[in-house]
């Protein structure tokens, strides 16, 4: 069975100017043990997703569909079983640490927290484990004493992966864990994740706008543009031969794994992905699409199958035109923006 199954959820946010799909019908799946990487340009819903694995949203969020977590669904589940799952079911590493880490408490006493919380340990105990946990993301246990404010931003993303494993959860969700770090410290941030969760056999979802980092420490591989999943499947072989116009440009704006120059100049896609409030008609990639056809206004794709084991939202997938190999060539924008 799936450890994590989503089907059909749907995130809808009431703001003063109405109602904002930010998620459009998402279905996804990891198996025990795996990885699933989820991709997409900023503003295409994926924070909203990770979010709602865990019910983590804010009010003004109306969700549907289900979201179950070891046959569980975390939606209709009682606040206090909601309670006992987060941490311990799933656990989730924001990006940004600086913003979760509470400034005025010691960072072994954040740790040490959420042990208490799920009871059954001493004060004591829960400190000695929180210092373990350091150590395990590469800190000295001394370091509990420090202030979020004292550590460098590597190492408050170091704090973040100790506290997602405190309690031993099943899942761990990491939403753009290494973004706001250096090019070297991202790289040693995900070997860290990499080892953590191959240690201990915790299943991932880790989220990124960089398909080369998902692509490299991933199983499968989803895409998501304007609150759906366009495009799904094998990591490699999603990155390697997209079938989504969405994910050809996706993966040509982050031609190269650990070339920081192209990192920093994601090109090769002009403009941005729609509003949720005003997507247009049919496909929502049409009006960046550089293949977009007469139909594409008329039909609105959902993910149909694309060769074994995946599946990709474009109707050229229906008539097999999809050419993939010349996706991985960056336009030359690119290739001169980042030499
Ligand atoms: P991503 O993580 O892919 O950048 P998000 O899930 O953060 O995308 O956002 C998806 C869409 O939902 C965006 O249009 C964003 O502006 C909107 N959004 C996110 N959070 C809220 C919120 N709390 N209230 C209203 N709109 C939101
Ligand atoms: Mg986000």
């Amino acid at each position: 069975m799936n450890y994590l199954e989503v089907n059909d959820l749907t995130v809808t946010y009431r703001t003063q100017g109405g109602p904002l799909p930010a998620v459009r019908g998402v279905d996804l799946t990891v198996e025990p043990g795996s990885k699933l990487g989820i991709a997409g340009e900023s503003g295409c819903g994926k924070s909203t997703v990770a979010l709602a694995l865990l019910r983590l949203l804010p009010k003004s969020a109306v969700l549907g569909g289900r979201v179950l977590l070891d046959g569980e669904d975390v939606l209709t589940m009682k606040w206090g079983r909601l309670r006992a799952v987060r941490w311990a079911g799933a656990s989730i590493v924001f990006q940004g640490a600086m913003h979760a880490l509470n400034a005025v408490h010691r960072i072994g006493d954040q740790i040490a927290e959420p042990i208490l919380l799920h009871g059954g340990v001493t004060r004591a105990e829960a400190a000695r484990r929180a210092g373990e946990l350091l150590e395990q993301v590469g800190l000295p246990a001394a370091r509990a004493a420090a202030y979020p404010h004292e550590l460098s931003g590597g190492q408050r993303q170091r704090v973040m992966i100790a506290m997602a494993l405190a309690c031993e959860p099943r899942l761990i969700v990491a939403d753009e864990p290494t973004t706001a770090l250096d090019v070297m410290i991202q790289a040693q941030i995900l070997r860290l994740i990499d080892r953590l969760i191959g240690d201990h056999g915790i299943s991932m979802v880790m989220i990124s706008h960089d398909l080369s980092v998902l692509a490299d420490t991933c199983d499968r591989l989803a895409v998501m543009y304007a609150g759906r999943v366009v495009e799904e499947g094998p990591a490699a072989e999603v990155f390697a031969a997209p079938r989504h116009p969405y994910g050809q440009a996706l993966g040509a704006a982050f031609p190269r794994i650990g070339d920081p120059a192209s990192r920093r100049n994601p090109r090769g896609l002009p403009g941005d992905p729609p509003d949720p409030a005003a997507l247009p008609s049919g496909c929502s990639f049409r009006p960046r699409c550089g293949v977009a056809e007469e139909r594409c206004a008329h039909v609105d794709p959902t993910l149909w199958p694309a060769g074994p084991g995946r599946r990709a939202a474009c109707v050229r997938v229906l008539d097999g035109t999809v050419e993939a190999p010349a996706a991985r060539t960056a336009p030359e924008t690119a290739v001169e923006e980042t030499r």
